[in-house]
Parts: structure tokens; sequence; C-alpha cells
């Protein structure tokens, strides 16, 4: 079966670009009850940016803080049910941040749409009815949440995403001039995501043509971002991390992720650890599946003086280890991709637990 992936209805790219969206939006003001519902990183709340969005006085203003986080089930349900009861079905929904951000757009979006709670929805094409008309704008780059047809949620039971084409949004906004305030240590975990966003899709039985054009074409930005004489945080890299996140979203979208996506997400679930910091305890020690890549992720630590804890298992009990070990086997299509459709003869809950006792 051929992948038929929905992308981004529209992007608008370049600095200052932000200040396109009142125009953009003006023609989607007449949908539904006619207001906008602005979801923003609560970072921005007293900033510079606040004064640009595009509000009207009909519009809803909503500042959300990411951390320490990642959305969850509920928190989507409720934003739901509080604009419903007060001012109806919006015409659309803007997400202004970053992964969370995104995400909470894209969700919201949807489950303006689709009755009862966001849990019933987490997985693939659960979603009964297209959502209402959203656009996303990222605010820090790395995880491809702005061209991704999936809004990751924390549930009680399962993180996991609400993941159909009608998750993808239908308009971006990437403007690299809102990334420039990013810290350090966030620049560097995020982009990292698009780095092993590429290893892994590259490194696996799904790599194929299309996917492996954007891998190589974001790996290499990503190298001048992190690695090439030029390198550090700065405007020019800036453009260049904006759009490896993109392709290195669009690539693992024709692809798959890997063995370190599926241990990050049991270090999400279980201990809480953010998307883009898990991902990099994980590769850290992942040599024996990305031997190439971890190379150079090490060397990127080492130019950019990250510091990575380690032992952080010997704080863990058995249960923990275990109940993450379950959270990772249970992503099949992660470790088809990576070992092969013969994974389970492969890879046990024992092995898994090993990788976790590494990190
Ligand atoms: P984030 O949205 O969680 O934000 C990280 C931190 O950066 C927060 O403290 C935030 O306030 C801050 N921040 C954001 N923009 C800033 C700016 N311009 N200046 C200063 N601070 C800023 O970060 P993220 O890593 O982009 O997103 C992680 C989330 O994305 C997780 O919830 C994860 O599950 C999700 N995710 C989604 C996908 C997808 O395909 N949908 C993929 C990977 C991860
Ligand atoms: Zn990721």
């Amino acid at each position: 079966m051929h992948k038929n992936f929905k992308n981004i209805d529209k992007v608008v790219f370049g600095r200052g670009s932000f200040d396109s969206m009142d125009s953009i939006l003006a023609e989607k003001r007449n949908e539904n009850n006619k207001f906008f519902l602005f979801i923003v990183d609560n970072y921005f709340k007293g900033k510079a940016l606040e004064k640009r969005i595009p509000l009207k006085p009909e519009d809803v203003l909503m500042f959300i803080d990411v951390d320490p986080y990642e959305p969850t089930t509920e928190q989507i349900d409720n934003i739901r049910d509080s604009i419903l009861k007060n001012k109806g079905l919006p015409a659309g929904i803007v997400g202004i941040g970053g992964g969370s951000i995104m995400d909470i757009a894209k969700a919201a979006s949807l489950m303006f749409t689709n009755e009862g709670s966001s849990t019933k929805y987490q997985g693939l094409n659960l979603i009964k009815k297209p959502g209402i008309y959203h656009m996303g704008v990222p605010t820090i780059s790395g995880t491809g949440a702005e061209c991704s047809m999936t809004a990751v949620l924390t549930g009680p039971e399962k993180k996991l995403g609400l993941k159909c084409d009608w998750t993808v949004f239908n308009q971006v906004i990437l403007d690299p001039d809102l990334i420039a305030s990013v810290p350090r240590d966030w620049w560097f975990y995020t982009g990292m995501d698009t780095f092993i966003h590429c290893v892994e899709s590259e490194c696996g039985k799904l790599n194929n043509a299309f996917s492996h054009a954007y891998a190589e074409q974001a790996m290499k930005l990503c190298r001048d971002v992190y690695v090439n004489e030029g390198s550090g945080q700065n405007a020019t890299n800036d453009e260049k991390l904006m759009i490896a996140s993109l392709m290195g979203g669009l690539s693992l979208t024709y692809s798959e992720v890997g063995v370190c996506h599926a241990l990050s997400y049991g270090l999400s679930k279980i201990l809480g650890t953010r998307h883009c910091y898990a991902n990099c305890i994980a590769f850290n020690h992942l040599e024996d599946f990305y031997p190439d890549g971890v190379t150079e992720f090490k060397q990127m630590i080492a130019k950019h003086k990250i510091t990575l804890p380690q032992n952080l298992s010997k704080d863990w009990n058995d249960k923990q280890i275990t109940d993450m070990a379950h959270v990772a086997y249970n992503l099949p299509h992660m470790w088809n991709h990576a070992i092969g459709s013969d994974w389970k003869e492969k890879i046990t809950i024992d092995l898994i637990k090993g990788l976790y006792k590494r990190l």
C-alpha cells in the first residue's frame, strides 16, 4: 500500500511574514460564528509579538503555559467545551508557539467538530469529520509539528496523536524572526529532533527517494546550523533551521521514525520528559542502531558544550522501566520501519528495558 499523504494547504515563508496573517485570515472570517481563536505560547504575553496579533474585538486570545507538561486530552476537551459554551463555533483557530501549541491548535480544530472526548480519537483515522480552519505559526523549530498529520496528546491511557489528513494545517506562516529568542538549550534539543527525524527516516525499511530527498536537504541545513563554519544561533541559521524542521517533518511523513522515538515516547509518557530532550537523552546511547548519526550527534553536543544527564536509570525502579518498555514496544510502526517486519523476533520487552538501563 502506498502512502497518500496530505500536505499543508498553504505556506508563507520569510522574515516579517507574520504580518501577512491579517490579510490571510480576512477571507476566512465569515465562517461559523465569525470569530477567531488565537492560542499563543505564554512566553509571548506582554512581548512585542502580542501587539502584532491581528486581533478583532470578536476574537478570543488564549495564552497557554506549555511548561512543564505536554498537551493533554483533557486540556483540549476543556478548551473546546468552554469556547463552544461561551462563543460558539469559531471561524478558525491560530496556534502561535512551538510543537506543544501547534498540537493544541491542530487537536482543538478537530475536536470542535467531533463529539465527545479527544481520548476516543487517539490513533489513526479515528476522527469522523473535518475540523475547522487552522493555521500554525512556529516560534521554535525542530519537531516538524508544523507539517505533520498528527497532534500528539497525552491521555489517561496513552500518549498518541490524533492522526488523519484533517489534522494537517490549512495554513502555516514560517517567519524566522520568531525563533530568534529561543533559549540556547531548547534551540539545541529541538534542532536535534529534526536531525534525529532525518537519521531515523533514512535508516529504515520505508526510506524511499521522496523521503530521502527531504532528509538529505534537512541534514545539510542542520549541519550548517550546528556543525559547519558559521554554525550557531544567528539570523541566517534561524532561516535554515526553520526549513530543516519542515523538511525533516516531511521526510518522516513519507518514511517513519524509529528506535529513538519509540524510547522517547516511553520517557515522555511515564516520566513526563519533553519530546526533544527525551530524544537527545535516548539517541546519545543508540550507536549500535544508528552509528553514523550518533557519532555526528556527539560532535554537535561537544561543539555546543551541551551537557546531557548520565546514569538517569539508576534512579528508576523496575516498574517504571518496564512501563516505559511497554510504551515503546507498543509502537509497532516504528520497530517495523527500524528493524523490519520480523522485528518481534529481535526486539523484546527485556531488550528494550536494557536500552532504557543504558540511559
Ligand atoms: P514547546 O512548544 O514544548 O516549547 C518548548 C519551550 O520553548 C517552552 O518553554 C516554550 O514556552 C518555549 N518557547 C517557544 N517558542 C519560544 C520563543 N520563540 N522564544 C522563547 N521561548 C520559546 O516545544 P517543542 O519542542 O517545539 O514542542 C514539543 C511538543 O511537540 C511536545 O508536546 C511533543 O509531543 C510535540 N511534538 C509533536 C509532533 C507532531 O508531529 N505533531 C512531533 C514532535 C513533537
Ligand atoms: Zn520528534
